[in-house]
């Protein structure tokens, strides 16, 4: 089962296709087939207050049809996510209404989580850590079932099963994550010990308007096509890569579970469904964010951060200095001057949180794409992090 995948063709966000569509894949597991009295959290990524047509966020309408299955199979659903930047009871009224989920909760029934506390979980089986400071709502329910969409990501390659759970960590702690590891692949490690932990018992891929480009908020929204379910985070990440062309050798978050054994390049995946056979033309333009080594020396990492990956930069023009990019930054390296974010980039670990994040489209990238500076990034891919 645990490498077991089901994949259905599903093109657009038509109500009764989907619902019928979520119905077939619930049936697949037994603990979903009766849900009397049980109560279910829906993991989403809500990671900011964008329309549903950004593709940023879990579409409403799938949610809803979801929602609608569990209520007929007699159980209650809870919707939670702890957003990027702050994790507050305003903020999430705001994203909810934003995002469509104020829509379907009053529709549905469904509970929207308010409760912003958090508790320390240790983890003796972490690979990498061994002990998570996460939401209380992770622990509110009697079955969990996390509803990433598929995206780039300019930090891990690839947003989707493995990353989704970043959004069990309260609000703006996410930050320490990314100064404690700015390293890509050791960022992703810690990822995938915080999904063994949260103990999801199902993903359900909103795969069916997916972005490429400059995810996991600033890309363009790309038709996939899919609804993908199973058990196994990275075996969904490595077919999700597989169907939209993006190389699983560089994409951090695939490369961390190869490098943890957790599955490796060229493993054969059991598939089902309709869609199994899908394969995206032209392949999802990639997020070129760029990777930074952490070994090598210092002089020698800086000189090749800076000639190989993108600088995030400010639009003077968008920025309201509004300061979300700034309590946002992992390196420290932002300041609101005159009422402007500016950006020491001494300091900058190219997490790409401003980027993320910013409400007003005031961070932009400059791509580096000449010869050089490609060389450099793959030398240094292959060199210091592989
Ligand atoms: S760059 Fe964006 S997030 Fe940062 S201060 Fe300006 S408007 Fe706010
Ligand atoms: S300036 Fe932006 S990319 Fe650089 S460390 Fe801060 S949040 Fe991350």
């Amino acid at each position: 089962m645990q490498k077991e995948l089901h994949i259905t063709g599903c093109k657009e966000y038509q109500p009764e296709r989907l619902k019928e569509q979520i119905d077939a894949h619930l049936d697949r597991y037994p603990e979903f087939r009766d849900l009397k009295g049980k109560k279910v959290l829906l993991k989403l990524n809500l990671l900011s207050a964008t329309e549903p047509e950004r593709a940023v966020t879990t579409h409403p309408q799938f949610v809803r049809a979801l929602t609608i299955n569990i209520n007929e199979r007699g159980g209650r659903v809870l919707i939670a996510d702890s957003p990027g930047g702050l994790f507050t009871r305003g903020i999430l009224e705001k994203i909810y209404r934003e995002t469509g989920m104020k829509n379907v909760a009053d529709e549905t029934g469904a509970e929207l989580n308010y409760d912003t506390s958090a508790h320390t979980e240790r983890f003796p089986e972490g690979r990498f850590i061994k002990s998570f400071h996460i939401c209380d709502y992770m622990r509110k329910a009697d079955l969990t079932i996390a509803v990433p969409k598929i995206k780039t990501h300019m930090f891990t390659g690839l947003t989707c099963a493995s990353k989704v759970m970043f959004g069990a960590i309260p609000g703006t702690e996410k930050v320490k994550y990314h100064t404690r590891f700015p390293d890509t692949t050791d960022f992703s490690r810690m990822l995938h010990d915080l999904t063994d932990l949260c103990g999801v018992d199902l993903f359900l891929v909103d795969g069916i308007i997916g972005m490429e480009g400059k995810g996991p908020s600033k890309g363009e929204p790309r038709k996939v096509g899919v609804i993908i379910s199973g058990k196994d985070p990275r075996a969904i990440d490595l077919h999700v890569a597989r169907i939209t062309g993006l190389d699983p050798g560089k994409l951090p978050i695939l490369k961390a579970a190869f490098k943890d054994d957790l599955l490796y390049p060229d493993e054969e995946l059991i598939l089902s469904g309709d869609g199994e056979d899908l394969k995206l033309e032209p392949a999802f333009k990639p997020a070129r964010g760029g990777q930074i080594a952490t070994n090598p020396p210092r002089f020698l990492k800086r000189f090749m951060i800076n000639l190989s990956t993108s600088k995030p930069r400010i639009s003077i023009r968008n920025c309201i200095g509004c300061g979300v990019c700034r309590d946002n930054c992992a390196g420290e390296a932002i300041r609101i001057v005159k009422g402007k974010a500016r950006i020491d980039y001494s300091r900058c670990i190219r997490c790409y949180c401003c980027h993320e994040l910013c409400p007003h489209d005031a961070v932009y990238l400059s791509i580096k794409e000449s010869g050089l500076a490609r060389y450099i990034e793959d030398t240094t891919y292959r060199y210091f992090i592989d």
